[in-house]
Parts: C-alpha cells; sequence; structure tokens
C-alpha cells in the first residue's frame, strides 16, 4: 500500500526520517503544498519562497532517481493543506501520512488537526523529528525543566550527545515503481540564486566548502567585509540541509573526535539554533508577538519616519545603512549586523522591535521564525538570555572595530567610497553634502541616554 510523505520544511531526500521510514514501510508518493496567503501572514520573504520553489525542483529530480514522484501544489491557507492531503490520499489510494514536525504554534494546531482528522478516517499518521539534531525536550535540567539560558542548555546538550551521538539517516531504497504524472502548480519568485544557489547538493557543498576554512571561523566570524561564516542559514531555513548533517560533517571534519567539536565555536552557533527552537516549543506564547521576559520594559514609541530611515538604509550612519542595504540586496545580513541594526532601531530610535523583527521577516531568504525572534529579543533584552537592558552597541564604535578599513561600508554604501579610512565611520557635514549621504537621524549620545533611563 502507499505512503504519502508531505513535504514542508525538509527539502532533502538525505537525513529526512519522514521519507526514510515511509520508504521502508511501502510505496511511497510525495508532496508539497505552498499556501500562499498563509505565508504572506507571517510575513515571509518572497526571496525564501523563490529559493523553496527551485529547491523543490531539484529535490523532485533527486526523488524521480529513486522512482518516486513528488507533486507540487498551491493553496491559500493552512486548512485548505489538509482537504488537499485528504483529496491525494484517496486518489492516490494511500493508508499512510508521513512528515516531519514544525514547531511555530500555526504549524502545529495544523497538524493536530490533520492528524484527527485522517486518524477517523482510519489513515495512519506518522510524525517525526527532522528539524533539530536533538529530538526537542531531550535537552531538559535534572528537574526536567526547560533551559531559559543557553550556557547550561550548551553543556547540557552535549552530555545528552555523548551518551546518544547522532547520526544521518540514509536516503530510501530505490523504488519499484512507476512516477507517473507529476503536479506542477508554479509558485517561483525571483531571488539571487547567484547567491544563492537552490537546492540540497548545494547545501552539502557549502557546507564542505566552509569546513576547509572552519579553524578561522573564530577570528573572522565577526568581519562582515570577509566571507567568515557558512552562509548555509537560507538552507537550514528550508530543510535543504539539516542542522544534524551539520554538526556531523564538523565531526567527520575532526576525525571523530569530540572534544574538538564541543569546543569548536560554529558547532556552538548551531546550538544556538537548537536552543532557540527548544524555547520555541517551551513558549508557544511567543508566537503571539509575546515577549518571553513578562516583566520586561516596553517603552517603544511611535517613529515611523526613523523606521523608514532605517528600512531604506538611510540612517546617517554607514555601518547600519550598510547593513540594511545588504539585508534588501542580498536577502541576508551578517550576525555582527543584525545585532547592531536591530540594537539600533529598537533601543536607539525606541522603536518596537516587533517592527523590526517583521521587516527582517519579510526580507530574510533565511527567515526563520525561533532564530529570528529569538535574535530580536536578545537585542532588546526581552528574551530568553537576552542581552542586558544596558547593552546598547554604538554604531561607530562597532564599525571602527569591526570594518576598520571601511571596506564593507565602501562596497555598500558606494557614495561614501571615496572617503579615508577614519571619516568613513562618520563622516563630516560637509563630506556628507557632497557625498549625497543623510546626516545622522539621532544623535547617539542623547539616544543612549533616554533608552538607558527608560529601560533601567
Ligand atoms: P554561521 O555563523 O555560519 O552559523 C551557522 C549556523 O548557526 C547558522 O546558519 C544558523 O543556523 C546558526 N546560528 C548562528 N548564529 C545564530 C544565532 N544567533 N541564533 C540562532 N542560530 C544561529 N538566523 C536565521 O537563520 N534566521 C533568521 O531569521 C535570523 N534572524 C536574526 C535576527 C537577529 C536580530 C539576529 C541578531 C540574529 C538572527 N539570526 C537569524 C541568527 C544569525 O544572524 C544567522 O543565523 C546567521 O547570520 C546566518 O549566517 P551563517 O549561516 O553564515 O551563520
Amino acid at each position: 500500500s502507499k505512503k504519502l510523505v508531505w513535504f514542508r520544511q525538509d527539502l532533502r531526500v538525505k537525513d529526512n526520517p519522514a521519507l526514510h521510514h515511509a520508504a521502508k514501510s511501502g510505496e511511497v508518493i510525495c508532496v508539497y503544498i505552498e499556501a500562499k496567503k498563509q505565508r504572506e501572514q507571517h510575513h515571509e520573504a518572497r526571496a525564501k519562497v523563490g529559493l523553496i520553489y527551485d529547491s523543490l525542483l531539484l529535490l523532485r529530480e533527486d526523488l524521480n532517481k529513486l522512482n518516486i514522484p513528488l507533486h507540487i501544489m498551491t493553496c491559500d491557507y493552512f486548512d485548505e493543506q489538509r482537504a488537499l492531503i485528504k483529496e491525494l490520499i484517496k486518489d492516490k489510494d494511500a493508508d499512510a501520512l508521513f512528515f516531519n514536525n514544525e514547531y511555530p504554534i500555526n504549524e502545529l494546531e495544523r497538524d493536530r488537526g490533520v492528524e484527527k482528522e485522517l486518524g477517523a478516517d482510519g489513515i495512519d499518521v506518522n510524525r517525526f523529528h527532522g528539524d533539530m539534531a536533538l529530538e526537542p525536550n531531550q535537552v531538559k535540567n535534572k528537574q526536567g525543566d526547560p533551559y531559559r539560558v543557553f550556557t547550561p542548555y550548551k553543556k547540557a546538550w552535549i552530555e545528552v550527545h555523548k551518551t546518544a551521538p547522532i547520526e544521518p539517516i540514509s536516503i530510501p531504497d530505490k523504488q519499484n515503481a512507476n512516477i507517473g504524472e507529476q503536479i506542477t502548480e508554479d509558485f517561483s519568485q525571483d531571488y539571487r540564486q547567484d547567491l544563492w544557489p537552490p537546492g540540497e547538493q548545494a547545501a552539502l557543498e557549502r557546507v564542505d566548502k566552509f569546513l576547509d576554512k572552519v579553524d578561522q571561523y573564530k577570528s573572522k566570524r565577526d568581519i562582515p567585509s570577509v566571507a567568515g561564516t557558512s552562509c548555509i542559514s537560507p538552507y537550514l531555513a528550508i530543510g535543504a540541509i539539516s542542522s544534524k548533517q551539520c554538526i556531523h560533517a564538523l565531526l567527520n571534519h575532526y576525525d571523530g573526535e569530540e572534544q574538538k567539536l564541543y569546543g569548536n565555536t560554529w558547532f556552538s552557533e548551531l546550538v544556538w539554533r537548537e536552543f532557540y527552537r527548544q524555547v520555541l516549543i517551551d513558549n508557544p506564547q511567543l508566537t503571539k508577538h509575546k515577549p518571553f521576559n513578562t516583566d520586561a520594559k516596553e517603552v517603544w514609541v511611535d517613529n515611523q519616519e526613523a523606521f523608514d530611515a532605517w528600512k531604506e538604509g538611510k540612517t546617517g550612519f554607514p555601518i547600519i545603512d550598510a547593513a540594511m542595504r545588504q539585508l534588501n540586496q542580498t536577502g541576508w545580513m551578517h550576525n555582527r549586523l543584525r545585532m547592531n541594526a536591530a540594537m539600533f532601531l529598537n533601543k536607539l530610535c525606541l522603536v518596537d522591535w516587533r517592527s523590526g523583527e517583521r521587516y527582517f521577516m519579510e526580507t530574510l531568504i533565511d527567515g526563520d521564525f525561533a532564530s529570528n525572534n529569538g535574535g530580536w529579543q536578545w537585542c532588546s533584552s526581552t528574551g530568553a538570555d537576552g542581552a542586558p537592558y544596558f547593552r546598547i552597541m554604538s554604531p561607530l564604535s562597532q564599525s571602527q572595530r569591526f570594518d576598520p578599513e571601511g571596506e564593507f561600508i565602501r562596497k555598500l554604501v558606494p557614495e561614501l567610497k571615496d572617503l579615508d579610512k577614519k571619516s568613513i565611520h562618520n563622516p563630516s557635514s560637509e563630506q556628507r553634502q557632497e557625498a549625497g549621504y543623510p546626516e545622522p537621524i539621532i544623535d547617539y549620545k542623547e539616544s543612549r541616554k533616554r533608552a538607558l533611563e527608560l529601560l533601567g
């Protein structure tokens, strides 16, 4: 009998538990259903949708090599996905559904509904965890409570990993079946394919290449003018690769020496991803725009002008503008700059972090609810293990420290490209006028003082 695999945020054949287990129990057919309006409601970027669509076409090629078909369908909202799944199961005479879990609340509710409704029809619904390297809830403190702070979470994560090492799951065997006709409903979107080639293979190659320079990650990861990070986030966001595969590849790079893995900074960042997912699972209220710390001070003001200047990369702070233009032009922003841009908007301009969170989501090709919400709440000091309220990054000193030659600014803010490495971080009024570059929209010292008074 046939098994239906429902692809969602797991667009890969390798290390895909739902696909693997379905193939073990029968003939597999696959479906992906893009809920277009739902995605708009979640404010996700067109770039991300573009990467998803193109990656699906490649996923289909990989599946077809195993004689497994993939139907690519569209609808408006999650509710309709349920009806389409039911129809497909009936049409194809399948008796079981397989999928990997997603953790934001709308997705969880949808899946509970699917499970209930199909279960009532006698369809076997099988759910797996494919999105985290360790299963959710494996990492809890001694009382069985969730961690609220990263460092002890990571320590506990390592302890679990030591006793239960992770091993990516193999691809399914080739089936003895006819692919037949496959539904294709086009929802392609333009995005920077030159920067983000689609598909699982591209993701695996990216990690492979990055591992050659992983030992320089610690020293280079904070310099935005250098390609010092992996740029794997868009692929993790759509599941073209799993965090388990990344961690496993790093362990292999160290010939299986666990101590080297645990001491590695890139590993630590991947565990941050796990941490924010676990925080989301334990705190579903986060998806309802609630701060993690319910007693956090929320003193935000309506400042549309500042918000617009920030979005457009016209704040008059070169490093912030370079960051925002990188985001607008490529769909990605360097992590050091995400922190700076977020603190600038939230603490210095006092714009609600939720507005920034939403704009990031609308623009990022790696937009991911758990990491984005975690990042914004960290910066605004409302989050799990967030920065202390008095931590406010100074755009000028951060710029001088992390872009000392002004190389990054020169590339992204070309009107300032002729300035010397000293003045490029904070041009004089004359230089600004000549370059057609705006005056700073805020006074840093005043704004910092105001934030400290209001937040303290
Ligand atoms: P690398 O430095 O190579 O790290 C490898 C992987 O580790 C990343 O791909 C990511 O999956 C994970 N990781 C690294 N840093 C973090 C972190 N701070 N939190 C969680 N996971 C991390 N990341 C997203 O994937 N999607 C988002 O929507 C997102 N929004 C953010 C918003 C703000 C305000 C901040 C401060 C951070 C945000 N991040 C987000 C986290 C981080 O900036 C990106 O994951 C990282 O820049 C991606 O680049 P990379 O793949 O080269 O990372």
